[in-house]
């Protein structure tokens, strides 16, 4: 919560504990746009995002200061950017990000929240929050030592399967770490060629005009919002930066100035907090608006509540739109039926609340098939609990959509599949395509510490 707080900060300039200041009106008129970074560990997700934040005015300079005296108390200069996003004790012992930070930069056009990915493999759980909530992805890849990241046991090719599973369609590209390679052309492509055909081949299916790659170095700052490097000059020319890459992301279905904003108001729970009697609520909207004063449904628990208090942004605000993440008070509802991964809704158009649905699923990398009756860890949009796959219903031919090979013994690595899930309590889920920014309908599935399957709820069943 305090993370999430100090980012807004950043942003709208607030200082802890006083009352949210009043909303910017341009920064309301821009579109949300939640983007995960993604990447094998030490690729410099955290330097890249460091540095943005600072570029972009959302941290300040004596934040980065204060970092740079930590980080040097405990022998770690270099980090000092990656630290903006590494706000924890352990994580700065350690030098890695272990949960998912949330901040936030406007652009021209968009206000965007970076969740930031780690690399490691122990920490996988925070990558998936962040990925259920993107609307889009940037990959890091260390130039200078692709294939650690690319090959068997590097997370490259998991992170790229497990985001374009979910979904989530466009990715930007970020070839770091070219100033370590003397910002050589040759370099750049002989990673950027192998990862494309990757990108766009059948293992993970995105379309070639919905990626986009770009050179340049985290550490130094270069090309991240300008280009002042005459060596890269030479051959990217007046080529677009990270930031004009970022602005120019879509944002179909998300709240924007002409007010659109697919259907009727959905959202899940991420964070919940009492204060004295008063529960309030983080959450992310999934689809339509929010308004100040409104009554909402929650799920699955079936109360009703009356939202009092928008906060989104940093500033008070009377609505909020599809894509935002928001903070909210719930007034006339016990606390106990609110958690984190409750959904709420509008009371006219309440969501399933189901104990079993089907799913269409990616498996992952398995050293041992999956089976009927396979008991997993399940992560619903916010929430996490025990599943079981009910029953292997069909396997998906990858090239033509089309189902075939009805009830499938074994699921294994490469497939796409549809299965049946079931869960010991009830849980309140969207389906696929109904609308909406699609966060309701992500579903991944782990067991033994790995990912093993991740894709989209098709239905109740
Ligand atoms: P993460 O694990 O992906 O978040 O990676 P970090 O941001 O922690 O960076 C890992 C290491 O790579 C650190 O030592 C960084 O200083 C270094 N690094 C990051 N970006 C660059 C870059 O553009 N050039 C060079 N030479 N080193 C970099």
């Amino acid at each position: 919560k305090e993370r999430v707080r100090a980012a807004e900060e950043g942003i709208m300039g607030g200082v802890e504990g006083e009352k949210p200041p009043e909303a910017d009106a341009r920064l309301l008129s821009l579109a949300p746009l939640n983007l995960v970074v993604i990447g094998h560990v030490d690729a410099g997700k955290s330097t890249l995002m460091g540095h943005l934040l600072v570029k972009m005015g959302a941290v300040t300079t004596k934040q980065i200061h204060r970092y740079q005296k930590e980080s040097k108390e405990i022998g770690k200069g270099s980090f000092a950017f990656a630290w903006v996003l590494d706000e924890g004790e352990d994580e700065r012992a350690r030098g890695v990000t272990i949960d998912v930070c949330v901040k936030h930069f406007a652009t021209k056009h968009k206000v965007v929240t970076v969740l930031d990915a780690p690399g490691h493999r122990d920490f996988v759980p925070n990558m998936l929050s962040g990925a259920v909530m993107a609307d889009a992805a940037l990959l890091v890849v260390d130039v200078t030592r692709f294939e650690a990241g690319f090959e068997r046991g590097g997370q490259t090719k998991e992170h790229l399967q497990l985001v374009r599973a979910l979904g989530i369609g466009q990715l930007i590209v970020a070839i770091n770490k070219l100033d370590a390679v003397g910002w050589s052309e040759d370099r750049y492509r002989s990673v950027m060629d192998p990862l494309h055909g990757f990108i766009i081949g059948p293992e993970a299916g995105f379309k070639s005009s919905n990626v986009q790659y770009l050179p340049l170095s985290a550490f130094e700052g270069t090309n991240i919002v300008d280009n002042n490097c005459a060596e890269l000059k030479a051959w990217w020319g007046e080529g677009a930066t990270l930031v004009d890459l970022i602005d120019g992301l879509q944002t179909k279905g998300r709240g924007d100035s002409t007010g659109a904003s697919g259907g009727p108001f959905k959202g899940c729970v991420s964070d919940v907090w009492r204060t004295g009697d008063k529960t309030s609520v983080s959450m992310k909207v999934d689809g339509g608006t929010l308004r100040n004063g409104q009554k909402v449904l929650i799920l699955p628990s079936n109360e009703t509540a009356i939202v009092k208090g928008l906060e989104c942004r940093g500033a008070s605000v009377p609505e909020c739109r599809s894509g935002d993440y928001v903070d909210t008070a719930l007034l006339n509802v016990e606390p106990h039926f609110v958690s984190v991964s409750s959904v709420l809704c509008d009371p006219s158009s309440p969501l399933p609340v189901v104990t079993s649905f089907t799913a269409q699923l990616l498996v992952f990398d398995l050293d041992i098939p999956i089976v009927k009756g396979q008991q997993v860890m399940m992560y619903l949009h916010t929430g996490v609990d025990s599943a079981t796959i009910a029953a292997l219903e069909a396997i998906v031919n990858k090239q033509t959509g089309e189902r075939e090979n009805k009830r499938p013994k074994a699921l294994v690595k490469g497939m796409v599949a549809i299965v049946r899930l079931t869960v010991p309590k009830p849980v309140c889920l969207d389906c696929k395509g109904s609308g909406g920014v699609g966060t309701l309908s992500r579903v991944i599935l782990r067991d033994r510490g790995k990912t093993i399957a991740a894709g989209l709820v098709l239905q109740p069943s």
